[in-house]
């Protein structure tokens, strides 16, 4: 079950009903897991069946949350051959730190490469934006391209930052 709660900077209180929910009883101790983007509260300790449940939880809402990504970007249907699905290369463009510096491009921002056919060239450039494909982890990657995921539109979606959960 969902709740909602504001974060506003003071401690997180949760309703009564949430942990109840959560098999949590008054006395027990909790274990709360502050992860990147989520935190898990759960019972501190646990039989083999508490933990079975907890485990069946967490992967529900992992799944939940998959599918949730998965209507937001659609299934590909070529994209008109502008789809990296398939093709892409995840491999990190590197450039020696004197080019770079004399590009004027700072340490640790993301490149792009671009190609030119005609003029045989690659233009390395920054890439004006924080997220791509190459920030998603590749177990991740691997698991949406079997689903069959747009990842030209999942790419678009991290590129622009715009909110694909909640409002
Ligand atoms: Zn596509």
């Amino acid at each position: 079950m969902k709740f909602h709660k504001n974060i506003t900077g003071g401690p997180v209180t949760l309703p009564t009903a949430a942990v109840k929910l959560c098999g949590l009883e008054a006395g027990g101790k909790a274990e709360l897991h502050a992860l990147e983007g989520a935190a898990v509260l759960m019972k501190a300790s646990m039989n083999a069946m508490e933990l079975i449940h907890a485990l069946d939880s967490l992967h529900q809402l992992t799944v939940d949350l998959a599918v949730h990504l998965i209507k937001v970007c659609g299934p590909c249907d070529g994209c008109g051959g502008e789809c990296p699905f398939g093709d892409f290369s995840y491999e990190e463009i590197t450039l020696p730190d004197d080019l770079r510096e004399e590009a004027g491009i700072p340490a640790g921002v993301k490149l792009c490469a671009y190609a030119d056919e005609e003029e045989n060239s690659i233009t390395i450039c920054e890439a004006g934006y924080d997220n791509d494909l190459r920030d998603v982890p590749e177990y991740l990657l691997k698991m949406l391209e079997n689903i069959g995921i747009c990842m030209g539109e999942l790419e678009e979606r991290l590129m622009v930052g715009d909110t694909v959960y909640g409002a």
